[in-house]
C-alpha cells in the first residue's frame, strides 16, 4: 500500500508527524509537494523555497527515495497524483489560514468520495496546535486575545517528542515529477538574502544554542549587534520544527533559551488568533474607526518609507536592510511599522503587503497580526502607544553602527547626533546628502490624535 505526504508549510524530514505516521502505515510513500499558483511568493520567498525544496529532496534521495513536485490546484494536483500511485490515505499537517482550512475541507472531501482516508496531522507547523489551549480551557475556537495568559498555559501544555528524520523513505518508481524549481532562475530577489534548507536550518539552530542564545536576553533589541537567531524563514517553511526548536532551547536552559522559547510562543500565539479569526488577515482585529490618511501625500510619504529616505536615519536603515536581506531586525519592524502606521498614519495593511512582498519571513499569521499589534488595530494592550524614532535610535542602536551600515551618507556622523542630522548646524548639515525628516515628530502626532480622536501615549 501506499500514502501521499502533501507538503505545504513543513518542508523537512526531522520531527514530522505526517511523514512517520505514513511510513508506519504504508510499504511505500510519495512525498509531493504542489506549486500552487493561488499561493502568492513574491521572489525572495520563491527563491528561499527553491533552496528548501531542493535540500527535501536532497535528504529524501539519501533515503532512498525523492521528492514529486507538481503545479496546479492542490486538491485536484494530489488527487490525480493518489489515483496514479493508487494511494490510500493521504497526510499533510493542519495549516491556520483560511485558505489553508478551505483546502483541507476540499481535498477531505474528494478522497472521501473515493473511499481514500484522509490525516491531518495538528502541532507540526505551530510548537502547540491552535485551539489546544484556550481560555475556556476545552479544546475549541476560542482563543487568547492576551499574550501573558496564553503563554503561562502554553508553557505548561505538553509537546510531543521530537522525532529524528526517517532511514529510509521507499517511493515508487513510476511516479513523475516536474523538474524542480531552481532558485538562479528566480529573478528581482534581494542581493543578500539567507539560503534555505533543512540543513541550514539545523545548522543556524546548533550554531544558535551553542552561541548566541545565552545573550540573547541583554542583546535581542540590539539593532547593530544583529544576535538575534534568524531562525525566522526556516519557522516559516517549517525547515525547523518549531516543537524540536522548543525543546532543543529547553534542554540548554537558561534565561536566554527562557526568553527565546517566549518568542517562539509569540508565533503560535499569533497563529492560533489566525487560526480563529482567519478574517483579521486583512480586517482590523480591533477596529477604532481610524480614518488613515490617503492621497497624494501620504501615497509620495509611503514611497520615501518604503525606499528608506524617511529623513529618520534608524527608519531608513531598517527599511535598508529588508530591501537588501529580505529580512529585518524585530526592534526594526516595530519602530518602522509605528512610524508608517502612527508617525505618517497609513492604513497597517498598506505596510503589511510592503513586508509581505519581501520578507522571506514573510508569515500571514505573524505578519498582518504583528502589524496590527503595532498599529494598535490588533491585541496590544497599549494601542495608542507612538514610538519615537530617536529615541528609538539613541535607545536601541546607540553607536549608530545599525545606521552606519545601512545609511552609508551618514557614516561619518557619530552617536549620538547619527540619530538626529538635521540638528547639525548648517554647513556641517550641507556635507551630508540626507533628506530632512518627513514630517517633524509633533506633527506626527497631532495627525495620529486627529484621525484618532485619541491622545497617542507616548513610547
Ligand atoms: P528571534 O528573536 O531569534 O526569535 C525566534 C523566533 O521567534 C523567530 O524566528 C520567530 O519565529 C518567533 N518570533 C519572534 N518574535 C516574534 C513576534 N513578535 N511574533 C511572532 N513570532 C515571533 N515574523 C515572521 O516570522 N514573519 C513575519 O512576516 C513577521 N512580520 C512582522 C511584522 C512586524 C511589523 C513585526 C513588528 C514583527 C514581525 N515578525 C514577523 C516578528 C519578528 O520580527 C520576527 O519573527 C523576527 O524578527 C525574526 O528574527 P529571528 O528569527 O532572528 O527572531
Amino acid at each position: 500500500n501506499v500514502a501521499v505526504v502533501l507538503y505545504t508549510s513543513d518542508l523537512r524530514l526531522h520531527d514530522h508527524p505526517p511523514l512517520r505516521a505514513a511510513l508506519s502505515s504504508s510499504a511505500q510513500v510519495v512525498p509531493l509537494f504542489v506549486r500552487d499558483p493561488a499561493v502568492s511568493a513574491p521572489p525572495n520567498r520563491l527563491a528561499f523555497l527553491a533552496d528548501c525544496l531542493a535540500a527535501l529532496d536532497a535528504g529524501l534521495r539519501s533515503r532512498g527515495g525523492r521528492l514529486v513536485v507538481r503545479s496546479g490546484d492542490p486538491v485536484a494536483a494530489t488527487m490525480a497524483l493518489v489515483r496514479e500511485a493508487d494511494a490510500d490515505e493521504v497526510h499533510m499537517a493542519a495549516g491556520v489560514s483560511a485558505y489553508a482550512h478551505a483546502r483541507e475541507e476540499r481535498l477531505r472531501e474528494a478522497l472521501e468520495a473515493e473511499g481514500r482516508r484522509f490525516h491531518v496531522h495538528d502541532a507540526v507547523i505551530t510548537a502547540v496546535a491552535p485551539g489546544a489551549v484556550t481560555p475556556s480551557g476545552s479544546s475549541g475556537s476560542d482563543h487568547f486575545a492576551v499574550f501573558t495568559p496564553y503563554h503561562r498555559r502554553w508553557s505548561e501544555h505538553p509537546l510531543r517528542a521530537a522525532a529524528p528524520a526517517p532511514r529510509a523513505v521507499p517511493v515508487p518508481d513510476a511516479i513523475r515529477s516536474e523538474p524542480l524549481p531552481e532558485r538562479a532562475a528566480v529573478t528581482g530577489t534581494s542581493p543578500g538574502l539567507a539560503p534555505g534548507g533543512e540543513s541550514e536550518a539545523r545548522r543556524l539552530l546548533a550554531r544558535w544554542l551553542r552561541s548566541g542564545i545565552d545573550r540573547y536576553p541583554e542583546t535581542h533589541d540590539d539593532l547593530a549587534g544583529d544576535a538575534t537567531s534568524r531562525l525566522s524563514p526556516h519557522l516559516h517553511f517549517g525547515t525547523l520544527s518549531p516543537a524540536e526548536a522548543v525543546h532543543r532551547a529547553r534542554a540548554a536552559g537558561g534565561p536566554g533559551a527562557e526568553a527565546f522559547v517566549r518568542q517562539l510562543c509569540w508565533r503560535d500565539f499569533h497563529h492560533q488568533v489566525l487560526a480563529a479569526r482567519p478574517a483579521a488577515a486583512a480586517a482590523d482585529y480591533r477596529d477604532r474607526g481610524d480614518r488613515w490618511r490617503t492621497g497624494p501625500d501620504a501615497e509620495e510619504e509611503t514611497l520615501a518609507w518604503k525606499e528608506g529616505r524617511t529623513g529618520y536615519p534608524v527608519v531608513d536603515a531598517a527599511m535598508r536592510q529588508l530591501a537588501h536581506e529580505g529580512w529585518m531586525h524585530n526592534r526594526g519592524r516595530l519602530l518602522v511599522a509605528s512610524f508608517l502606521t502612527k508617525t505618517l498614519y497609513v492604513d497597517w495593511r498598506v505596510g503589511a503587503r510592503h513586508f509581505m512582498d519581501l520578507l522571506v519571513d514573510g508569515d500571514l499569521a505573524n505578519n498582518q497580526l504583528n502589524w496590527q499589534w503595532v498599529a494598535g488595530t490588533g491585541t496590544d494592550t497599549r494601542p495608542n502607544r507612538v514610538l519615537n524614532p530617536v529615541r528609538q535610535g539613541r535607545r536601541y542602536d546607540p553607536d549608530g553602527g545599525y545606521v552606519h551600515r545601512w545609511v552609508p551618507e551618514l557614516a561619518g556622523l557619530p552617536a549620538p547626533r547619527v540619530h538626529e542630522p538635521w540638528r547639525l548646524p548648517g554647513l556641517e548639515r550641507a556635507g551630508y546628502d540626507y533628506p530632512d525628516p518627513l514630517v517633524g515628530l509633533a506633527d506626527g502626532l497631532d495627525r495620529f490624535r486627529a484621525g484618532r480622536g485619541a491622545g497617542p501615549e507616548p513610547g
